[in-house]
Order: C-alpha cells, then sequence, then structure tokens
C-alpha cells in the first residue's frame, strides 16, 4: 500500500503553536516523501489562520483548517469530533500528534472512535519500503525492549510523539499551499463541557523539553541538598535542573523535572548527568542530547558509554570545581548571600517559550 497521505496534528493554545507540532512536521515530510505521498497540517481552533503560513514553511504541502469560535479553547469532544469528521472524509494513511497532556488526550479518543490503532511515545518512525506501513518504535516491558508496532488492517496509522524527540524542520520562508476551509458542524449547546476558568498552575513553570543547558542529578547525589549545589552550576551556566526518577520519588525535587521514560523527553544542546547510573529508562528521555557530560564515580556506569564526556569522581569534588570555573570564566560571580531552596529553580535566561531551535 504505497503513496497515501501523512498528517500532523498542530497542536496550539491561544493561538500560540505547541513547538512539537512543527517537529512532527519535519518528521511528517520525510515520511510523506519516503511513501511517496503529500503532507497535510490539521490546523484547528478559532482565529488560528496565521498558523498556515508557519505550517507550509515547516514543510506541508495543505493546511486542513478547522476555525470555529468551540474550538477556542481545547475541550476533548469538540476537538475529537472535528478531528474525527475530517479523518473520515480524507482517510489519511499517518496521522500524528504531540505527546503532550492535550495530545494524548485528544489522540486516544480520535483513535477510539476510528476505531484504528494508535501507538504511544514513539521514540523513532519509519516507512517500511516494501510494504508502505509505517514502523512505530516505542520502549516497552518498563523501557527493557524497543518494539516495533505496525497499524496492518486500519487507517490511520495513529502516533504521538513526545517533544523534543525529533529536531525542528528547516523553516523555507515564501513556501506555500494549499488551504483546505472545513466547515465544523457543531454548536455549543451540544457540547457538554464548558471552560469556566483557567487556573495557572502556581510556582515557576519548569520548561525542560526547550531547556538548551539541563544539570540533571540522580541518587548518587545522596539528598535534597546535591541539588542545591546543581542549582549553582545550573546558574552559572543559565541551565536549567532535571533529575532522574529516584530522586524526584524521594522528594528531593519535584515531578515536574523528571527526565525518562516516565518523565520528559529533552533535547538540551548540552547534558550534565550527574550521579546518575544511565538506566535505558532514563536513556530514553535525554540521549538525544548534542553534548552528554556525565559525573560518575563508578567507571563502570552505563551513562559513561553515551557520554561525550565523562567526569570519574566524587560529585562533591567535581562539581564545586566546575561551578567556580564557569562562574569564573562566564562572570556570573555568585550572588554573596545564597537564597535557601534553590532546588527547583529555574535558570534560562534568553528562554523564548514557545520559539523555535532550529
Ligand atoms: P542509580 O541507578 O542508583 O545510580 C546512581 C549513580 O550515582 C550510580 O551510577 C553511582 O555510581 C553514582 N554515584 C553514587 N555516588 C556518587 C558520587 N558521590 N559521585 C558521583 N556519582 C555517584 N528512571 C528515570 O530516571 N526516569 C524515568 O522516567 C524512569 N521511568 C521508569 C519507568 C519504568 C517502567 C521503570 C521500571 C523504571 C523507570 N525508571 C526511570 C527507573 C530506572 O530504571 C532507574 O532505576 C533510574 O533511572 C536510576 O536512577 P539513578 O541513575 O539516579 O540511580
Amino acid at each position: 500500500m504505497k503513496g497515501g497521505e501523512v498528517w500532523v496534528f498542530i497542536e496550539q493554545s491561544g493561538g500560540r503553536s505547541h513547538p512539537v507540532s512543527w517537529e512532527l512536521l519535519g518528521e511528517g515530510r520525510r515520511l510523506a516523501d519516503s511513501l511517496g505521498g503529500g503532507l497535510s497540517a490539521l490546523v484547528m481552533g478559532a482565529g488560528i489562520a496565521h498558523l498556515a503560513r508557519e505550517a507550509f514553511e515547516s514543510g506541508a504541502d495543505r493546511v486542513i483548517l478547522i476555525d470555529d469560535p468551540v474550538l477556542e479553547r481545547y475541550r476533548n469532544h469538540p476537538y475529537a469530533r472535528a478531528m474525527t469528521e475530517v479523518c473520515r472524509k480524507y482517510q489519511p494513511q499517518i496521522l500524528l500528534v504531540g505527546a503532550t497532556t492535550l495530545g494524548r488526550d485528544l489522540a486516544g479518543t480520535v483513535a477510539t472512535e476510528l476505531e484504528t490503532g494508535l501507538t504511544a511515545d514513539c521514540t523513532s518512525l519509519e516507512v517500511d519500503q516494501e510494504n508502505g506501513l509505517l514502523r512505530q518504535t516505542r520502549p516497552a516491558f518498563g523501557g527493557n525492549i524497543m518494539a516495533t508496532i505496525l497499524c496492518k488492517d486500519h487507517r490511520p496509522q495513529m502516533a504521538t510523539v513526545r517533544p523534543r524527540v525529533f529536531r525542528m524542520p528547516k523553516l523555507q520562508p515564501g513556501r506555500q499551499g494549499e488551504i483546505v476551509l472545513w466547515p465544523l458542524d457543531l454548536t455549543e449547546d451540544e457540547i457538554p463541557t464548558k471552560v469556566l476558568e483557567v487556573v495557572q498552575e502556581a510556582g515557576a513553570p519548569v520548561y525542560l523539553d526547550k531547556a538548551e543547558i539541563i544539570v540533571s542529578g540522580g541518587r548518587g547525589l545522596g539528598g535534597p541538598q546535591g541539588f542545591e549545589e546543581l542549582g549553582h552550576l545550573a546558574r552559572a551556566l543559565g541551565g536549567t535542573l532535571a533529575a532522574s526518577r529516584p530522586a524526584v520519588e524521594a522528594g528531593w525535587i519535584s515531578a515536574a523535572h523528571q527526565v525518562g521514560q516516565t518523565g520528559q523527553t529533552v533535547r538540551p544542546k548540552i547534558y550534565i548527568a550527574v550521579g546518575i547510573s544511565g538506566a535505558i529508562q532514563h536513556l530514553v528521555g535525554m540521549q538525544n542530547s548534542d553534548v552528554i557530560v556525565a559525573v560518575n564515580s563508578d567507571p563502570e556506569a552505563p551513562i559513561l558509554r553515551v557520554a561525550t564526556y565523562g567526569l570519574v569522581g566524587d560529585w562533591r569534588r567535581i562539581i564545586p570545581k566546575l561551578t567556580s570555573e564557569f562562574e569564573r570564566q562566564l562572570n556570573r560571580p555568585r550572588p554573596q548571600e545564597a537564597e535557601p531552596g534553590l532546588a527547583g529553580r529555574l535558570f534560562q535566561p534568553g528562554l523564548n517559550p514557545g520559539g523555535r531551535k532550529n
């Protein structure tokens, strides 16, 4: 079954796109070329027509635009209805959705409605050149093996992929395509849920998936004080703190900082792993980092096999030296009175949440 359309859902909130949408569009372009088919971006919301241009410049041949007031804020019912309707009409071969909170909710409902398969949290996607099927690879059995899953008999072949698994595509300014306007036949009265209020979560948000420098700590830190120390290094580098699961489970740092299979997937320019052994469930969340620096007292620790640079020794001796050297070289002296409770704080000068990183 060769040819056919690849579709990518463009997630947005208040008209601002989620970067995973463009990462998936870049991957969708590669898959569509390999299938010999077209690439469509499915843009849904209210007042979101401006996203069509970015979709074309990111590689889409066609934008299916569902612009309706009932789609202003995400609700499962109208979004799933809209996506299901257009899929029934146009029968895409492949439908990719970001594995965000919204995307997971939407993709599960749509796959159920369309009676097709859905592979969640894929880490790689390939088109089988023999039969045109999508080879969807993801960790299985607790992350101990990678399973490749096929959806042979039902369409579309649906997959979710976490942010930062794929690279941002390069923009092609001026690239254009076809826009299909899809009228949604749904009124507010028919929707069972209403959004009464949107409450922002308290505390600083953790933009791990967008961080360019991450300083991450594991069980080897031995306690929450370790994160105080890593916090100084993160501040000196303009980076963000992260952690392995045991550090989160021990309550040394909040769950929003967890990297790995059951945490976030990150793709920073530099990932510094301190006192982290490198279990597969952690590696799947950070192995695509450009440069990995591992600090570990065990020369046999698996993290050293994926590390670009390995520093073997006790972090208590290595990290303070690294920190003071970076503070000196980057001219970022430590504030005179260090604030307590640095762990879990965010240090991201110049970060543009929602911005693109080519
Ligand atoms: P450890 O494996 O205990 O490693 C500690 C490391 O610190 C060791 O390598 C040690 O040599 C080093 N060390 C000790 N003292 C020092 C010192 N003084 N100086 C320098 N180094 C030192 N894990 C995740 O991280 N993220 C996930 O999302 C995740 N999801 C999971 C999902 C499932 C279904 C399962 C089964 C497990 C999951 N895990 C996850 C857990 C994972 O299997 C590992 O147990 C975990 O990653 C280990 O964390 P760690 O490296 O911090 O601790």
